[in-house]
């Protein structure tokens, strides 16, 4: 039964992937989001919705269009993929780290959360593929965030010390990197980073939206001098800051508060 709901969800996450990717290719192309059917980035040719399954589509064509053999963009499947394996894995940790709490967070909790997962991706994605992290979803995260914070205090799970910190930490985590963009001339960055920082910061709250920047740095350093001792990227080449920021992120999610804990006893 369970291996049934994993498979269901797995679809209907591919499902939202392919919408998310239309988003994504008309945001990044400043297109309509709801009008018009999807074409072909190469011959502009309307794509039948036989050819527009999610994933089984990508391979059944085998990654080309089929009027014009051009290539279709490996964002596509990855997406598709990507929010599929989000789903099964939300559903997973569903029974064992949603269910601790009460009814009505019981069902707030894991939505918000889900929608969390959904936008970073987004701006993974987008960020690596096209260096640009779209409003639409910059902003979407910081009204969640805000909102879900907000229910939090005023149902009195949270301190409202917690919630006047939060939105503190993003101003700060938003300077910072602000700070950063104009010492910079925007070189090191781009102002999209600058307003996700702003978010991660209210997301994440102090102190592990502090973690988060610094893993972010860190990754960041690291990735990059992998890359230009591969000569995959050139020195002078811009490589994307906003995903080492969501990786920051989802990895400050899960163990911020460990890793906060364990860096002042080993200071101490
Ligand atoms: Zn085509």
């Amino acid at each position: 039964m369970e291996f049934l709901v994993a498979g269901v969800l797995f679809v209907l996450g591919a499902i939202l992937g392919s919408f998310i990717n239309v988003l994504i290719s008309r945001s990044v192309e400043g297109e309509d989001w709801v009008r018009g059917r999807s074409r072909c980035d190469h011959c502009r040719q309307q794509i039948k919705w036989y050819d527009n399954l999610p994933l089984l589509s990508y391979m059944v064509l085998g990654g080309k269009c089929r009027s014009c053999q051009g290539k279709i963009a490996i964002q596509h499947p990855i997406i598709e993929l990507l929010t599929g394996l989000m789903l099964v894995w939300w559903y997973a940790i569903g029974f064992t780290f949603f269910r601790l709490v009460e009814t009505p967070l019981l069902y707030i909790q894991p939505v918000f959360w889900l929608a969390v997962g959904i936008l970073l991706l987004i701006i993974f994605v987008t960020d690596w593929l096209y260096q640009i992290i779209p409003d639409f979803a910059n902003i979407t995260l910081g009204v969640l965030a805000v909102v879900y914070r907000l229910y939090l205090s005023l149902s009195g799970v949270m301190r409202w010390q917690d919630f006047w910190l939060a939105l503190l930490t993003g101003v700060v985590m938003g300077g910072l990197l602000y700070l950063i963009w104009v010492l910079t001339r925007g070189r090191g960055m781009g102002l999209g980073d600058v307003k996700f920082a702003l978010v991660m910061g209210v997301l994440l709250g102090w102190p592990r939206a502090a973690i988060a920047l610094f893993l972010a740095f860190l990754l960041g350093a690291v990735v990059g001098i992998i890359l230009l001792l591969l000569k995959w990227k050139k020195p002078r080449e811009r490589i994307a800051f906003g995903p080492f920021l969501i990786l920051g992120t989802a990895l400050a999610l899960v163990w911020g508060f460990e890793m906060w804990s364990w860096y002042w006893g080993w200071l101490g």
